[in-house]
């Protein structure tokens, strides 16, 4: 969009972020949502005062709908700019990194989303707190790791020196790899989320058992991020993580990627990587990854117990219960390292999946734009509305009947840019 240019999507649909508001217009320039015009009524009023010139643009949404642009609630872009170019192919305007080094390469790779409209924006952890030979340490020797309460605060404060947006806290004893490493205590991650939020930080937990879950809610963590796979939370567990307003993100699509049923999944493996909508715009190494890969939040075969439909009623039972459910996919695909878990494709298979666990389509559209919003600070974006950002995903057909028509992309706007998705699909093919 040039300086100055305004853009005007007509006869459209509009989920605002929050629910549908009917058919209307939605106008834009200079990257700021200008005006939305949902009622019938006052839009032919306003018609008249909406000045049009050689520099607008007008787009007929006729039986599309406009959404906000998608968040990626947990991924891992690993310092690729492909990711977060793939990730906006899809829709993503924004991607929340739960872990990336060195620090230097991450605050650069952040500063240059933000500025550049052909990538997805960034927010990103950095560098990740767990425990002296925990799990992912032991094999990254340069990790700094929290021996106990009384570094907290320094382990914090150092993240936060770096540029961390957030911090990310891993409950893990490695058991989902088979082996057993010390995990950070809950004196630990006490210390740490109280850390963080006296220095105006928000902290997200990896849990994938009961006990790490039970141990981040005990101590005070903001969100907790995937869920365990040998039982569904309880009641308990769930009216208290309500009460406490804490919010969790499933990441159900690298559950499900890590579950040995998934090459039967309607949602996730190949029925993902053949749906013409995703293959279309993957490049071929990042189709054959979800096609043909595994993942590894659960060691294969799956320990007796373990199984993918415990996440999925757990992810009911907090939706119920109030727990607001945030979509994110743990996406950790990189070229160099090929994961079944894509960026960008990989969003859609979790709302599909947010679906199948019983949110309605619009629910599981709230989760994956005003809620990581919401949740994350992100003020200025994540909902249709005068002043947010022009992160808009125009579709066709109703994703909030059908939800995988978020799949049926026919333009993606960030910061009022539009994505060059033709000419991005032809590279794909070419790869
Ligand atoms: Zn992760």
């Amino acid at each position: 969009m040039r300086e100055g240019q305004q853009v005007i999507i007509d006869n459209v649909r509009i989920f605002d972020g929050e629910r549908l508001l009917g058919c209307g217009s939605v106008e834009f320039a200079d990257g700021l949502i200008t005006r939305v015009m949902a009622d019938p009524a006052s839009r032919a009023s306003a018609t008249s005062s909406t000045s049009t010139s050689a520099s607008t643009e007008v787009i007929d949404g006729a039986g599309m709908t406009l959404l906000p642009g998608l968040i990626d609630a947990h991924t891992h872009v690993f310092g690729a700019e492909s990711n977060l170019e793939m990730a906006l192919a899809f829709g993503v305007t924004t991607e929340l990194d739960m872990f990336m080094g060195p620090p230097d390469a991450t605050r650069a790779l952040c500063a240059a989303a933000g500025e550049r409209a052909d990538l997805a924006d960034l927010r990103s952890a950095g560098l990740l707190a767990s425990a002296p030979g925990g799990h992912p340490g032991v094999t990254m020797p340069d990790l700094p790791t929290v021996a106990g309460p009384e570094q907290a605060d320094a382990f914090v404060a150092a993240r936060q020196a770096e540029g961390a947006h957030f911090i990310k806290i891993m409950v893990e004893d490695g058991a989902h790899h088979g082996m057993s490493l010390p995990a950070l205590d809950r004196a630990t991650v006490t210390a740490l989320a109280e850390a963080a939020r006296r220095r105006g930080l928000l902290t997200v937990a990896h849990v994938a058992a009961l006990w790490s879950a039970r141990l981040a809610l005990d101590s005070g963590v903001d969100m907790l991020t995937h869920l365990p796979l040998e039982a569904t939370l309880d009641d308990a567990f769930v009216s208290r993580a309500a009460e406490e307003r804490r919010a969790v993100i499933p990441t159900l699509v690298m559950l499900e990627m890590s579950t040995p049923k998934m090459a039967r999944s309607a949602h996730t493996g190949r029925s993902l990587a053949d749906d013409p909508q995703i293959a279309g715009h993957l490049p071929e190494h990042a189709r054959t990854a979800i096609a043909e890969g595994h993942e590894g939040l659960c060691i294969e075969p799956a320990s007796p117990g373990q199984h993918f439909a415990h996440a999925l009623s757990s992810v009911l039972s907090l939706h119920r219960a109030g727990v607001p459910v945030l979509a994110g996919t743990d996406a950790n695909y990189r070229p160099d390292r090929a994961c079944p878990v894509v960026h960008g494709a990989g969003l859609h298979a979790e709302l599909a999946l947010l679906v199948a666990a019983g949110l309605t389509p619009a629910e599981a559209l709230t989760a994956a734009t005003s809620a990581p919003a919401a949740h994350f600070g992100l003020a200025d974006r994540g909902v249709i509305a005068p002043g947010r950002r022009a992160d808009l995903v125009l579709v066709q057909g109703d994703p909030t009947k059908d939800i995988r028509r978020t799949r049926s992309i026919e333009a993606i706007w960030r910061g009022g840019v539009r994505f060059d998705r033709a000419a991005y699909g032809k590279r794909a093919a070419a790869s």
